[in-house]
């Protein structure tokens, strides 16, 4: 089973891979880690840490070879991070045309947005009251005010709002084009705990299978 695992960041993709992987035969690609490891070499970091995307035409290359290393020895994959454009889905299609492989399922993590800053950053703390600062909201949750502290400096915060941004802008269409191969897109709740997750997760998987 080849497994597309679609969210935005910090929607816990990463853990919940790795525990597909003990029940379903399949190696996790780790895109992000992958690309990053690529992307030192050709000096495109810079782009990685102020949350910009690596150029399509890079990161489809550098999956493509993990990609046809693990097909050559039989195994099957849990992407991990790919695609995050509508190019690199239309790659991969047209990959899984070339090196003869199915893509079973599309599963998509639904997170808020709230909680991915809640889960990314350390909780910003209110200077009036000391109460929670809803970073979306931009005020106190308790008394209103804009005042806030926190520890996560200015750059992660944008980063975070940059990622998001670029996910927002393409999730449905990266969703049509599965839906338009007929590929079953798998909709999971990522807003729960890790076990929560894993435990629902793996009944559709199994029931999938
Ligand atoms: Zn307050």
């Amino acid at each position: 089973m080849n497994l597309v695992i679609f969210g935005p960041p910090g929607s816990g993709k990463g853990t919940q891979s790795l525990q597909i992987c003990s029940y379903v035969s399949a190696s996790v690609i780790d895109c992000g880690k992958l690309l990053r490891t690529a992307a030192l070499t050709i000096t495109q970091s810079e782009d990685l840490r102020a949350g910009k995307l690596l150029p399509d035409e890079l990161v489809i290359d550098v999956i493509k070879e993990k990609l046809k290393e693990l097909i050559k020895v039989g195994d099957n994959f849990i992407l991990d991070g790919f695609p995050r454009s509508v190019v690199q889905c239309h790659a991969l299609f047209e990959m899984s045309s070339e090196l003869e492989f199915e893509i079973s399922c599309l599963v998509k993590f639904e997170v808020s947005e709230r909680e991915v800053f809640a889960r990314l950053l350390e909780r910003f703390v209110c200077k009036a009251c000391g109460g929670l600062h809803d970073v979306v909201l931009g005020r106190c949750i308790s008394c209103g005010s804009v005042e806030y502290e926190r520890r996560s400096d200015d750059l992660k915060v944008e980063s975070i709002k940059k990622r998001l941004m670029l996910y927002s802008a393409v999730e449905r269409d990266i969703v049509n084009l599965f839906r338009s191969r007929s590929i079953k897109v798998l909709s999971i709740d990522a807003g729960r705990s890790v076990d929560e997750v894993a435990a629902d997760l793996r009944t559709q998987l199994l029931m999938f299978i």
